[in-house]
């Protein structure tokens, strides 16, 4: 491997902060770099990234770049390939990991093709060996992982939220930070940004929650994911779809969990009137605890589940919040935990 440092880019929340899958990128990075024997870097873009790069210099790595320009105040396709290549050229890293978020999914390939490298998605993990480094990804919906040898320089890889314990901030060595230049414009872009909506239940939320109360089909409606968004308030949760209630209108599309929406791994995933097709499985499979609840006894979600509750999810859900309030009130002879 050569001597260039192995390399996270860190993105950044709406407030700025860092999302915790590059937490965990950062985590596992460090282990690559331990195992490969080479250094460990960040790199942070955006506006008026001062802060965010102080923070990221609280972590155990050896260098921060950061790529700070007024035309990175918000994520666009061409801008951000644009700066990090300028960044690539500079830094020369041995290899890019990146959460596998909506930015990555984008942004990744980008770069890949631009540096005529091979890029490995969705990882959960990876082995170093005598054939040198593996990155291993869930196939087939989830029911193999693969393990891919990575040939050439420099390797790329997104990882998936919640592979990996995330790392802590640690002053173990001196963190050398790093600002390089970007020069940036828009002329000859092929994308223009025409309007950006930020709402109330992103697909970022939904990823990095621990609780999601999750709908299908059998919910009938929006109206009907109103009970779902009060169990999931009452727990600090997110509330998720499977694909037809994202298709039918009733939720927005950022929320769909699957093999074509997004991936969750909640300590806690409770799944209404979802009946447990493969494609739906592939998104939550991760999940530590599965709840299900659905009205036919032989619904496949129940194959997967550690606890079912066979009955209307108008019955249901209202006897869940009712349940849990009065827990909340020291109501029941059995505590006031929930
Ligand atoms: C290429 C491809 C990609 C796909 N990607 C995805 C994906 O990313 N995510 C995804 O979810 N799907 C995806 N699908 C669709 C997938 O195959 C299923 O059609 C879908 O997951 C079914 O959603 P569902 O379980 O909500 O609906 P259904 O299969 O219709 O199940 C509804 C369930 O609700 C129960 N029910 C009905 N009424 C009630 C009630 N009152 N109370 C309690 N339970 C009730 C029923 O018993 C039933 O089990 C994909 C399909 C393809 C072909």
């Amino acid at each position: 491997m050569s001597e260039g440092a192995v390399t996270v880019l860190v993105e950044l929340t709406e407030e700025k902060g860092i999302e915790p899958v590059s937490r965990e990128c950062l985590a596992m990075a460090g282990k690559i770099a331990g195992a490969c024997g080479t250094k460990l870097a960040a790199v942070v873009m955006g506006n008026a990234i001062g802060d965010a790069a102080g923070e990221v210099s609280r972590y155990d790595i050896d260098t921060v770049y950061t790529l700070d320009h007024p035309l990175l105040e918000c994520y666009e396709s061409e801008l951000y390939e644009a700066a990090f290549l300028q960044f690539y050229t500079i830094a020369r890293p041995c290899g890019i990991l990146m959460g596998h978020t909506l930015l990555s999914i984008d942004l990744a390939p980008r770069i890949a093709f631009a540096l005529g490298t091979s890029l490995v998605t969705d990882c959960t993990g990876f082995e170093y060996g005598a054939e040198g480094l593996c990155f291993i990804k869930p196939v087939y919906s989830g029911n193999i992982y693969a393990s891919l040898l990575i040939r050439g320089e420099p390797f790329m890889a997104t990882i998936r939220l919640k592979s990996e314990e995330p790392a802590l901030p640690s002053q173990k060595r001196h963190v050398e930070i790093v600002r390089v230049p970007v020069e940036l414009d828009r002329t000859g872009a092929a994308i223009e940004v025409l309007e950006r909506v930020v709402g109330e239940n992103r697909g970022a939320d939904l990823q990095s929650a621990d609780i999601v109360v999750a709908g299908g089909r059998g919910i009938g409606s929006a109206e009907g994911f109103e009970l779902l968004k009060n169990l999931a308030g009452m727990l600090g949760g997110a509330v998720g779809a499977s694909r037809p209630p994202c298709d039918l209108g009733w939720v927005s599309p950022a929320i769909q969990v699957g093999q074509t929406g997004g991936i969750v791994s909640p300590s806690v995933y409770i799944a209404v009137g979802i009946s447990g097709s493969m494609q739906h499985i592939a998104g939550m499979a991760g999940a530590k605890t599965v709840v299900a609840v659905n009205k036919d006894p032989a619904a496949t979600i129940f194959k997967i589940a550690d606890y079912g509750v066979v009955g209307d999810f108008r019955e249901v859900m209202p006897a869940f919040t009712g349940a849990i309030r009065d827990r909340r009130k020291g109501g029941t002879t059995q505590g006031n935990r929930t």
